[in-house]
């Protein structure tokens, strides 16, 4: 229980968030006893004149901020990660050979009577980031060897790459072009139809080679927070210690009983 050096005023008993740390006289002060002459002039030491600061170092804010960012950042782009080198590592087969149930990754031409197939719109989230916003409609997929109709409802949310046409604000795919598509096949009367759940503008752009170190350099964020967090515990403990061993000693602690407590108020 740390008590002000001064007063004897208990801080716990009150809040730590109040004490006040004299880097000279290693001792704890509260506010009452640190208060400087005028308004808007720094806190300082009622026996050294010098300035004090939050005993409560910023170090456990820090730590907070690091761990809860660094955690959530990592586990978000470490599953975003893991999700891409999945679809990347379906197998990818000619549109002659699929079967009903499998999951697949076809590369081809789209084919439609409707164009734009697929458009989007740049939605940015400020500061040069930002994310298209598909939408569009069934088409069919061509190889030479066969043509499967692909279901799109699904995957406008997981469209990876640089799209075919694309201005600063707006992008399509069209008939024509060439698009990878993950999805699960399926029979929809009597002909077959992919589920897509993902689609890429190319066939090796579903992964993002940078996704996983990025996850990790959040999860390294999180880890320099539990650093912090044990500097500043470490720290804290130690000034505790100075603070108990300085106002058991003679001098101007005199109201105080041997054991560090204060007498009554000087
Ligand atoms: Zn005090
Ligand atoms: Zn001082």
């Amino acid at each position: 229980m740390v008590d002000c050096a001064k007063c004897g005023r208990k801080f716990f008993q009150h809040s730590p968030v109040n004490a006040l740390w004299c880097d000279k006289d290693h001792v704890f002060l509260c506010r009452k006893c640190t208060k400087p002459d005028a308004p808007k002039q720094p806190r300082v030491c009622s026996f050294c004149s010098g300035r004090v600061s939050a005993a409560l170092s910023g170090g456990f804010a820090l730590a907070i901020f690091l761990i809860a960012l660094g955690l959530a950042l990592g586990t978000l782009l470490y599953f975003d990660a893991e999700y891409r080198s999945s679809l990347q590592s379906t197998p990818e087969v000619p549109v002659s050979s699929i079967h009903p149930g499998e999951v697949v990754r076809l590369y081809g031409v789209i084919s439609s009577s409707q164009d734009p197939v697929l458009s989007a719109y740049w939605q940015s989230s400020g500061k040069g980031g930002g994310s298209w916003v598909w939408s569009g409609h069934d088409f069919y997929l061509n190889q030479g060897s066969g043509t499967v109709l692909v279901d799109v409802s699904n995957m406008m949310s997981h469209i990876y790459g640089n799209p075919p046409h694309s201005s600063s604000n707006q992008a399509s795919y069209q008939s024509g072009d060439t698009i990878a598509v993950v999805g699960t096949v399926d029979t929809s009367g009597g002909s077959l139809i992919l589920h897509a759940q993902a689609a890429s503008a190319s066939d090796g752009g579903f992964g993002d080679p940078a996704a996983l170190p990025v996850a990790i350099g959040f999860y390294i964020m999180a880890t320099a927070g539990v650093v912090v967090a044990i500097y500043s515990y470490v720290k804290a403990v130690g000034r505790v210690r100075d603070h108990e061993k300085r106002v058991r000693q003679p001098g101007m602690y005199d109201y105080r009983l041997p054991d560090g407590r204060p007498s009554s108020s000087p």
